[in-house]
């Protein structure tokens, strides 16, 4: 059988880009799993990648054009999932990395979703209100094709939000006749929106969290954490984590962060966020910047603001003997082999953030039922399949004698490549 064969492993950058860094992972679980080649180059290239133009009248009378993106990469597991983001820079290319991101979130958390994102280039800084509802009504008009509650279901993502899907929701519904609320998630409650969406990433953060604990023999209520990041999957995080009886001695956000060793109290700096923006200012412990959280002799480290903040640069001095990766993309492949070799078990991004992704699929499955469920019921199914999501990424990584990291890479790409296989290639 032909299998992917490779001269010599990929270079590891040292401008580390975290697309790059999850394709770098990719190869080497693909390698490891001797994938053909032919299921090798299937999975690294979307089936499908969109380009719109969204023609807007602006306020001021004149029309200006905006690029609009959808690029699904997989939809062997079922219609394929993931979110439009508002931004500037975006560009294809970016797009097709975060697709292929979310087939293997979809494929590891066990739902039956395959993977997508998409965009529109633009400033939603500089958009007015009315300017930002036409976009996305134009942009979801020129892609009824494409989304659709059986094929293909968007979400938020950079600078979009729960009124964006709910205008997505309304225009695609206008065209089909009749209201289609499954068509995206991450809605508004009162038009088919989950009970505990908002808390789902930070709610599986703690699952991972605990279950990393239970398996390097730690105890909870004796762990101390610090959390990098403080909005939505930061602070919940560190909630949640000191409500588990994880003593959270520091947090930080974009403005720098702070440290107390008898335990953050966290409502206060959660109020304080509300009413400030951010925590400067907050007074909830001594001072100290983000590069020194990452440093701080704790059990747990959770870095939950944005990409490539563990380096090859810093690996060496982390001093956690966990990290839960709340963020996407924030420890570089580079960081990777340093992190192993001093032990430190490693949750990775594509499992221990799915708890957003899981939920999603709840709203989903509660708008196709019409029948909603209660936040306790939520919660425990989120926990119950973020504790078996944890459990067959360990042992694929026990399996393999790999890390988490490669274990979930692993369990993702050959669940993937299985079902292609079952399913077969249509000709
Ligand atoms: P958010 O915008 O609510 O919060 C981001 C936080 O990071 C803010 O507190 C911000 O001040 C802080 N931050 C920004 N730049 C920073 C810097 N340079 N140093 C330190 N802190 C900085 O975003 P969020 O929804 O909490 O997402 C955070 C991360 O989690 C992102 O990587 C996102 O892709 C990922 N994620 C989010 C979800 C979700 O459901 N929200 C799901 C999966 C993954």
């Amino acid at each position: 059988m032909d299998t992917v064969v490779y001269k010599e492993p990929a270079p590891i950058a040292d401008k580390e880009n975290p697309f790059e860094s999850m394709m770098q992972r990719f190869d080497i679980a693909a390698e490891m799993l001797e994938l053909e080649r032919g299921v090798y180059e299937y999975l690294k290239t979307p089936v499908k990648q969109v380009t719109v133009s969204i023609p807007i009248q602006m306020d001021n009378g004149e029309i200006e054009v905006f690029e609009g993106y959808r690029v699904i990469h997989n939809d062997a597991l079922g219609p394929s999932k993931g979110g439009i983001r508002y931004a500037p820079d975006i560009t294809l290319d970016e797009i097709k990395a975060l697709a292929a991101w979310m087939t293997w979130k979809c494929s590891i958390a066990n739902i039956p979703f395959g993977g997508a994102k998409g965009g529109v280039k633009c400033d939603p800084a500089r958009l007015t209100q009315v300017e930002l509802e036409k976009i996305t009504r134009r942009f979801t008009a020129n892609m009824l094709d494409v989304f659709g509650p059986d094929k293909d279901i968007p979400a938020p993502d950079m600078n979009t939000n729960e009124q964006i899907m709910a205008w997505i929701m309304d225009t695609y519904s206008m065209h089909t006749r009749r209201t289609e609320n499954a068509v995206v998630t991450g809605k508004p409650l009162i038009i088919g929106g989950s009970l505990g969406r908002r808390e789902a990433t930070g709610r599986g953060v703690t699952v991972s969290t605990l279950a990393a604990l239970a398996k390097r023999g730690m105890n909870a209520k004796q762990s101390s954490c610090a959390v990098q990041g403080f909005g939505n999957v930061g602070s919940v995080s560190a909630k949640l984590l000191g409500e588990q009886g994880i003593k959270v001695v520091a947090v930080s956000d974009v403005s720098g962060g702070y440290y107390n060793k008898k335990g953050i109290d966290v409502t206060r700096a959660m109020e304080w966020v509300q009413k400030h923006r951010t925590l400067e200012g907050s007074e909830i412990g001594d001072s100290l910047t983000n590069d020194e959280l990452l440093e701080l002799d704790v059990d747990v480290l959770v870095p939950a603001a944005k990409e490539d903040q563990i380096t090859a640069k810093n690996a060496s001095r982390l001093k956690a003997k966990i990290i839960v990766e709340g963020a996407n993309g924030p420890t570089t492949a580079k960081a990777d082999p340093i992190l192993d070799s001093k032990g430190v078990l490693v949750v990775p991004d594509i499992l221990a953030n799915s708890g957003g992704v899981t939920v999603s699929y709840f709203e989903w499955v509660q708008d196709r039922q019409g029948y909603f469920w209660s936040l306790e019921r939520v919660n425990r199914r989120l926990e119950r399949m973020m504790h078996e999501a944890f459990t067959n990424v360990f042992r694929t990584a026990e399996k393999y004698n790999v890390s988490m990291r490669l274990g979930a890479y692993i369990l993702a790409i050959d669940k993937v490549a299985k079902t292609l296989k079952v399913r077969g290639i249509y000709a």
